[in-house]
């Protein structure tokens, strides 16, 4: 199939085939490669491109393999809200099952426990937003010093909720070098500083 052809393991392009997505949107053909290649990556523009999956699905490759550590994810997507958490999880989990990727979304206004009791067992991907992430590294559940890949989904929308200082000290905590995807409608204010704090040299695709 055509996301073989961009580089996607089988197991993926099976699991996308059993869902009836047989062949990339633009924004997916342009930017898997991208991510796969370890390149940082900006992408602008609304929603219902098929974004979630444009860095869904390479990001699963990249961190395929390697089973996380407990308390010590190995990508980030970070989302202003529970609802979108939910939403990327929906998308992203039933895919990543062939690959054992383990996730979990740890959100605000959700137990607590059971968000400690999976990053205990370990979970390769953690989607989350700021304020809880940052509630259970305090607590010291969760490490973001193995991380790879960052996703910052509708990071507009994340500067305009007011947690920009927030994300920069979640973003400090992943590795200098270490991959980051930035995804916004717009790209002013505290979105530029987060890009030019925090990723280098990044392709812009337009949505
Ligand atoms: P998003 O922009 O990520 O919210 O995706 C918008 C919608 O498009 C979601 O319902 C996806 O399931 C769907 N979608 C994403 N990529 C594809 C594709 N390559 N083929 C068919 N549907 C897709």
């Amino acid at each position: 199939s055509e996301f073989t052809r961009l580089g996607l393991p089988k197991p993926l392009v099976t699991a996308l085939s059993r869902q009836g997505i047989e062949s990339p949107f633009p924004i997916q053909s342009i930017a898997i490669p991208d991510v796969l290649a370890g390149i940082d990556v900006l992408g602008r523009g609304q929603t219902g491109s098929g974004k979630t999956l444009a860095f869904g699905l390479p990001t699963m490759t990249r961190i395929a393999g390697v089973k996380a550590a407990p308390g010590r994810p190995r990508a980030v997507i970070l989302v202003p809200t529970r609802e979108l958490a939910m939403q990327v999880t929906d998308a992203l989990e039933p895919l990543g099952r062939g690959l054992s990727l383990r996730m979990k979304t740890v959100v605000g206004g959700m137990s607590m426990g059971r968000q400690i009791e999976a990053l205990r067992r370990g979970v390769e991907i953690v989607v989350a937003t700021p304020g809880r992430l940052t509630d259970l590294i305090q607590q010291g559940e969760c490490s973001l010093e193995e991380v790879q890949v960052t996703v910052l989904d509708e990071a507009d929308h994340m500067c305009d909720l007011g947690f920009f200082p927030v994300v920069s000290a979640l973003l400090q905590q992943t590795p200098a070098g270490s991959q980051r995807l930035l995804f916004s409608a717009t790209l002013d204010g505290d979105v530029d500083k987060l890009v030019k704090r925090f990723l280098t040299d990044p392709v812009t695709h337009s949505l």
